[in-house]
């Protein structure tokens, strides 16, 4: 295997994000709004340094990207501070986005040459073993069952499931607390797996979205919903007057970059982006969690 990449600028990556930070205090903002316009004639830039010359000779999805000229990568667009779509500015922010970024940029591919597809828990194997999407960076959990149809690279980020309940409920330390009660979830994520499998005695709601769960919570239609935690800190940010963070960390989370399953030359090449840019995740981080309360140090990545 022979690759080559050009991160000649990495330093000068994370000190742009960094700055980018300073100059939001927290707030997302698109892409290349702090550091666009100036100097690019109006032109759309971004805060990675874009690498030329990457050759990753052997991966069947870069050879993809490079063919149509544009990277396809899936993500969630209702889940505020992770991946967020603002639908009045058409602005995408969130964690999981800027890591998505960051990984098209090591590839070569600038803003204006990622198109974004919006995947929903259950469906996102089967947009990978498709073809569909490049990749995908969205609150992926890494486990075996979905490694028997696609790869993950990282991880990048651990949280757990947690549960959120109305802002006025008592709050609940424990899973079994809602024996009885109905906890709404995302159909094919970890979370719901885990309720019908292991509490019998809880009555489920699922949608394809985490946000329909949270409206019924909000309408009372639900008791709670549970998913991972740093999701649903996401959401009593957005709703702090309706609903709140309740319990601690249920099971352990591990996100992975959701990839074509033996294509180790990408594998490989994100894990060790993500080995050499401690700086850049820890600048996504700030930018995107910083003022959230979650408190998480970058993971290791697998061995490869
Ligand atoms: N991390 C969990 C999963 O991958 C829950 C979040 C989600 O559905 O994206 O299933």
């Amino acid at each position: 295997m022979r690759r080559t990449r050009t991160l000649a600028g990495i330093g000068i990556a994370a000190t742009a994000l960094l700055a980018l930070t300073a100059c939001n205090s927290g707030s997302p903002s698109s892409p290349g709004a702090g550091t666009g316009g100036e100097e690019g004639g109006g032109e759309e830039s971004t805060w990675f340094e874009v690498a030329t010359d990457v050759q990753l000779e052997g991966s069947p999805t870069f050879d993809a990207i490079k063919e149509r000229d544009k990277v396809v990568i899936g993500v969630k667009e209702d889940q505020p501070g992770l991946g967020y779509l603002d639908v009045t500015s058409g602005d995408r922010t969130g964690f999981d986005v800027d890591i998505a970024r960051w990984i098209a940029a090591s590839l070569g591919y600038d803003e204006d040459k990622i198109e974004f597809k919006p995947i929903a828990s259950a469906n996102r194997e089967q947009a990978i073993v498709n073809g569909d999407i490049d990749y995908y960076v969205g609150t992926y959990s890494i486990n075996d069952k979905r490694k028997e149809l696609i790869d993950f690279a990282g991880p990048y980020f651990v949280t757990g499931q947690g549960l959120l309940i109305a802002a006025d409920a008592e709050d609940a330390d424990a899973l079994e607390d809602f024996n009885g009660k109905t906890v709404c979830s995302a159909t094919g994520s970890t979370p719901i797996q885990n309720i019908k499998a292991n509490f019998p005695d809880i009555k489920t709601q699922e949608y394809d979205l985490y946000s329909a769960c949270v409206q019924d919570l909000i309408d009372g239609k639900v008791d709670a919903v549970t998913t991972d935690q740093a999701i649903l800190i996401g959401y009593a940010a957005q709703y702090p007057d309706d609903v709140k963070v309740t319990g601690g960390l249920f099971t352990e989370e591990n996100y992975g970059v959701g990839l074509a399953k033996g294509d180790d030359v990408l594998r490989t090449h994100i894990n060790e982006l993500f080995t050499d840019g401690g700086d850049i995740w820890q600048a996504i981080f700030d930018k995107n969690l910083g003022s959230s309360g979650i408190e998480v140090e970058q993971p290791a990545v697998d061995a490869y």
